[in-house]
């Protein structure tokens, strides 16, 4: 469903380059859910930055459907992002000055001609058990309950693909296997799911393992 292909990502700071990806190459298959581990560092946020096509690589391609969304003029590449991508930030990027219901339901209104918002909203939020705190603000809400908001985001709008930064980070154990048992309920759906993460049971679960070392690829483990 999406192939990476030799990409190449380095950033500049000063006078110094740092390599983040490279020439990374690996076919991510639709139902599956991949876990992405590595030392901090490695490249896996870049990785899922350029998947999420919100970093264009130096070199190097995303295929989507046939093409290189790097390749379609930006206006494509955002209507890519918006209706087939779900992102879950590490730093959960919510909007503090919106509900926890209008934080969820953002990606819906980005989009036209979203029915049913309101149902959708509810039932994403049902999923992480926030159904009670609706009408909160993200500085009313712990920062576990933060990450399921936007793990509610990314899901509201039923995207093909679901990327997720860490997305247990910062849950009890409960909640982790509630985080844990919809992303797989994703995959079962047919989505791709990949999901940075060091969180043992979400490693464990996954269906495929890709271990990120200063940029690149290493071991490539099943279930
Ligand atoms: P990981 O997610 O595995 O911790 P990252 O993809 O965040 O790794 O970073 C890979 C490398 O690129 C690291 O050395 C990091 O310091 C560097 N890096 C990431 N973003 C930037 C940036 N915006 N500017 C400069 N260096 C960066």
């Amino acid at each position: 469903m999406l192939e990476l292909d030799h990409l190449n990502k380095s950033y500049t700071k000063g006078s110094a380059e740092i390599r983040a990806l490279a020439d990374l190459s690996c076919e991510l298959k639709a139902g599956t859910f991949y876990a992405v581990y590595g030392a901090s560092g490695a490249g896996k946020s870049t990785m899922l930055m350029i998947i999420g096509g919100m970093l264009r690589p130096d070199s190097g391609a995303v295929v989507h459907g046939g093409k290189n969304i790097y390749g379609l003029s930006s206006k494509a590449r955002n209507d890519f992002r918006k209706r087939t991508i779900g992102f879950v930030f590490q730093k959960f990027h919510l909007m503090p000055y919106l509900t926890v219901a209008q934080n969820i339901r953002m990606p819906l209104s980005l989009r036209k001609g979203s029915a049913a918002a309101q149902e959708k909203t509810a039932a994403a939020a049902a999923r992480v058990g926030l159904s009670d705190r609706l009408s909160h603000y993200p500085h009313e809400l712990s920062v576990g309950q933060q990450q399921r908001v936007a793990i509610a985001r990314a899901l509201v709008g039923d995207p093909q693909i679901i990327l997720a930064d860490e997305p247990t980070g910062n849950l009890d154990e409960a909640n982790q296997r509630m985080v844990a048992a919809c992303l797989h309920e994703e995959a079962d759906r047919g989505k791709l799911v990949v999901a940075v993460t060091h969180e043992s049971a979400l490693y464990n679960s996954a269906h495929h393992r890709l271990q990120i070392a200063d940029g690149r690829l290493m071991g490539q483990g099943g279930t």
